[in-house]
């Protein structure tokens, strides 16, 4: 299925993100959470890439895995910095050999510990010109997710300029989009207002990332320039050194965060679930009476 259909019908979209494990062991354990959460009746999961093409084959074969032991939507992650248009190219036919769809469109990030490095000659700069050579190599055949960033993305001066290009992105072909996560609803909801004064009408799904590990949050959240409201920052440096307070006081403020844009007519919520279930089952169980009808 082609996940910009399924939104287009207007069908609230639930959504869990995989990473592709570097051990046999974590592949097991991500096809435990796999089998749990595939439960929830999730619209689509999805599988992330390195940016330096690091992940390639096991993105892959995670991919392919997932779309034929399992009843589930699956969309490909891939960014374009580090692989020449070619590579693009075979990457994306492999996928659609195999009945893969949906692909999310990113542009990755420079290696931080390669100071040296060099994209390729005639690499695509940033996320649109991948998701125009989409659309250009194979016309409809994908179902095209582009990341956007309500709080902006780091390189964002502003705002204007995230919305400026995020729209270019939409124009290039994009058939939808998820956020990078914040914790701050209110960022989200200006951001989806200044999407649509600027005529982008394309699904914007929150990106939920439950706080489970406080050290790990901090350095993805100042990472990527996510705000963690201070009376969170907190609470939880009290319990600090209990991981089981932590994960409590990050689980019920997910639930909380969840409900408040579900009444806000989200279109759906992504988790990131770092290829753990505990935290998104609880948070799944304390909302499903508020999730709107999924069928179509
Ligand atoms: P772009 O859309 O290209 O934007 C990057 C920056 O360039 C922005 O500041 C934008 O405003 C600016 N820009 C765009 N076009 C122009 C232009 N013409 N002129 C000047 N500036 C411009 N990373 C991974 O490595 N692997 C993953 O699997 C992965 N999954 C992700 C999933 C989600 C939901 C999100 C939100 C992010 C993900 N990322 C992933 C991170 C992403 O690769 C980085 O945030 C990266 O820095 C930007 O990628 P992008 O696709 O948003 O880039």
């Amino acid at each position: 299925m082609k996940i910009g259909d399924i939104l287009r019908k207007g069908v609230f979209s639930i959504s869990f993100e995989f990473f592709p494990p570097k051990t046999e062991e974590g592949e097991r354990q991500l096809f435990e959470t796999i089998r749990k959460l595939e439960k929830l009746n999730p619209t689509f999961v999805s599988v992330t890439y390195g940016a330096g093409g690091s992940t390639r084959d096991r993105t892959r074969n995670i991919v392919q895995k997932i779309h034929e032991e399992t009843n589930l939507t699956v969309m490909a992650h891939l960014t374009c910095i580090a692989h020449t248009r070619e590579e693009l190219i075979d990457i994306l036919q492999d996928y659609k050999n195999i009945g893969i769809e949906n692909i999310l469109a990113l542009r990755g990030d420079v290696p931080r510990d390669k100071p040296d490095w060099r994209p390729p000659k005639g690499a695509c700069k940033y996320a649109k010109e991948l998701v125009e050579l989409i659309r250009k190599e194979f016309g409809d055949w994908f179902s095209i997710g582009v990341a956007s960033y309500p709080e902006g993305h780091p390189e964002s001066p502003n705002l204007e300029w995230e919305v400026k290009y995020f729209k270019e992105k939409v124009e290039a072909g994009a058939d939808f989009s998820i956020t990078q996560m914040f914790f701050v609803n209110d960022y989200y909801y200006r951001f989806v207002e200044m999407c649509k004064n600027a005529g982008i009408d394309i699904s914007i799904i929150p990106g939920i990332m439950p706080i489970t590990n406080f050290k790990q949050i901090r350095k993805f959240a100042s990472l990527c320039g996510a705000t963690i409201p201070q009376s969170l920052i907190e609470k939880l440096e009290k319990v600090e050194d209990k991981p089981e307070e932590v994960k409590k006081i990050g689980i019920e403020f997910a639930i909380n965060q969840c409900l408040d844009l579900i009444e806000h007519g989200v279109p759906g919520l992504h988790f990131y679930t770092l290829n753990k279930s505990d935290a998104t089952l609880k948070i799944y169980e304390a909302i499903k009476d508020k999730i709107p009808a999924r069928s179509t």
